[in-house]
């Protein structure tokens, strides 16, 4: 099941790489302004980092990633959609900094291929103010939140939180022996277990527009299954 995850997940980032170019961007090679310790990801794109690593013999990376103050989210994005929908306060998230990713090396990203989604959907449309905040065009925004709920939701039994605390997570073998036999992973400090989908966050003006992207996302098979057997895509 696993595998299959893994390859409904890279399937997901090139249809998005592909979606994506729809819109004109100024992120150009090199530049690495929203590169910072606060990419958010599930342990299923943990995996995917890990195993790629692992194939290349440059585990050694993962010692690269130390870092403090880095956000650890309160809530998943599923989380946020369920109090969103129901017009609940959502918690807030504890203090954090902004700090350079720890990945990054001589203003380059190692991993850029497998890079989390958090990563690959920061399109910005002006030059980003140092410290990351990356300008999105509303829709694009709109379809990134739907890409991140449905990423948690193909993870259903595992974790999401801060890519430093989950590939340490990750790193540790009985913690990935239990997430590789399919099995929810005890609690963890900084990590949030992943939530079913309450429904898409979504304004009625790109309505159209998901359900159009969902309608094309549900013919993606591999190993000739069907991706809507690992998520739901009813808008
Ligand atoms: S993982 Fe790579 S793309 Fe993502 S923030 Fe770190 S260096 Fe940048």
């Amino acid at each position: 099941m696993l595998t299959l995850k893994l390859k409904f997940l890279k399937a997901l980032y090139k249809f998005y790489d592909q979606y994506a170019k729809n819109f004109s961007s100024v992120c150009t090679p090199g530049c690495a302004t929203c590169c910072t310790h606060n990419v958010l990801i599930t342990t299923l794109e943990g995996v995917h980092i890990l195993f790629y690593l692992e194939n290349r013999g440059k585990l050694r990376l993962l010692e690269k990633l130390h870092s403090t103050n880095y956000l650890r989210p309160s809530v998943t994005p599923n989380q946020l959609a369920h109090y969103c929908i129901h017009k609940i306060e959502p918690p807030e998230d504890d203090s954090f900094i902004i700090s350079p990713c720890p990945f990054l090396t001589n203003g380059k990203c190692p991993i850029y291929e497998v890079r989390p989604f958090n990563c690959r959907s920061l399109f910005s449309e002006k030059k980003c103010h140092l410290g990351g905040e990356a300008f999105i065009h509303p829709l694009l925004l709109t379809v990134n939140m739907i890409f991140t709920q449905l990423l948690e939701q193909l993870d259903n039994s595992g974790l999401y939180g801060n890519m430093l605390d989950v590939l340490s997570f990750l790193a540790n073998e009985e913690n990935l022996a239990v997430y590789m036999k399919g099995k929810t992973p005890n609690h963890t400090p900084g990590l949030l277990p992943n939530k079913p989908l309450p429904g898409f966050l979504c304004p009625p003006e790109h309505q159209l527009e998901v359900e159009k992207i969902l309608k094309e996302i549900s013919h993606i098979e591999r190993e000739g299954k069907n991706i809507n057997q690992c998520i739901k895509l009813v808008y």
